[in-house]
């Protein structure tokens, strides 16, 4: 099953439940892909979707240079408190790590310190834990007023978790960001088709964010499509999916079959 969400799809804002039922929104259940599903987040938007534990979802950089930024609300929560939300946390994540990005079989931490997210698969090895999403001040403050940022999109993405607005945006994890502080790699390093994949160890809501920074080389200049597979489960090697690109879903994205 393949889902092309149109920009104007990812702005919607309707009511939604969070993982529980009842109150004045009378939240509908949450529904759970349980079988492997294609999104693709249209270049410099955002989409959020609940995942179940035991499940992995894979990103894929569809065209290279892509950062996807990335934040997650454990479930349950009530509708319209995501700000009190237990979060995915880069900062508790990098106290277990004495301060380095994670590789392959380690997991990212919530603000509770609980394993949220584990890291089971990884072509790229270069990723952010230190920047928050980029912002609409960032962007008026060079002069771009109205310029998509990430962290309008985790607002859009999220208003259907009851998100309502800039200040309960969370510090992501940054797939694909290469800053230099930490790696002398060049700017970016993620080739056509460098993908993760993430195990998801506690239900919750998971947001992505293709990077709408265009500036000084970032995203290579011109931000692009990028892919999340939901409701994956393990393969033969017991740690990350046996997912393949359908020669559909190939063809849709790159115009050509694989061996064309
Ligand atoms: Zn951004």
């Amino acid at each position: 099953m393949t889902q092309i969400l149109s920009p104007a799809a990812t702005d919607t804002s309707a009511s939604h439940s969070v993982g529980k039922s009842g109150g004045p929104n009378a939240p509908a259940p949450l529904e759970f892909h349980t079988k492997p599903t294609e999104t693709i987040i249209p270049a410099a938007h955002g989409y959020a979707e609940a995942l179940k534990a035991g499940t992995i979802f894979r990103l894929v950089d569809l065209h290279g240079l892509q950062i996807i930024d990335m934040s997650a609300f454990v479930l349950p929560y009530a509708y319209g408190s995501i700000a009190s939300a237990e979060h995915l946390s880069p900062s508790y994540t990098l106290h277990h790590t004495r301060g380095t990005p994670i590789t392959v079989g380690e997991p990212i931490y919530s603000n509770m310190d609980r394993e949220l997210l584990r890291l089971v698969g990884d072509t790229c090895k270069t990723h952010d834990m230190t920047f928050m999403s980029c912002f609409p001040k960032m962007y008026e403050d060079r002069g771009l007023p109205g310029h998509r940022s990430c962290a309008q999109n985790m607002v859009e993405a999220f208003s259907r978790f009851g998100m309502q607005g800039l200040p309960e945006v969370r510090e992501p994890f940054n797939v694909f960001q290469n800053s230099p502080y930490f790696c002398k790699k060049a700017l970016n390093c993620s080739r056509p088709g460098d993908w993760v994949e993430f195990e998801v160890l506690l239900d919750c809501v998971v947001g992505w964010s293709s990077c709408p920074f265009d500036q000084e080389g970032w995203s290579g200049g011109t931000p692009t499509d990028v892919l999340v597979v939901t409701g994956l489960s393990k393969g033969e090697n017991g740690l990350t999916s046996d997912y393949e690109m359908s020669e559909d879903t190939y063809k849709r994205i790159y115009g050509k079959g694989k061996h064309e």
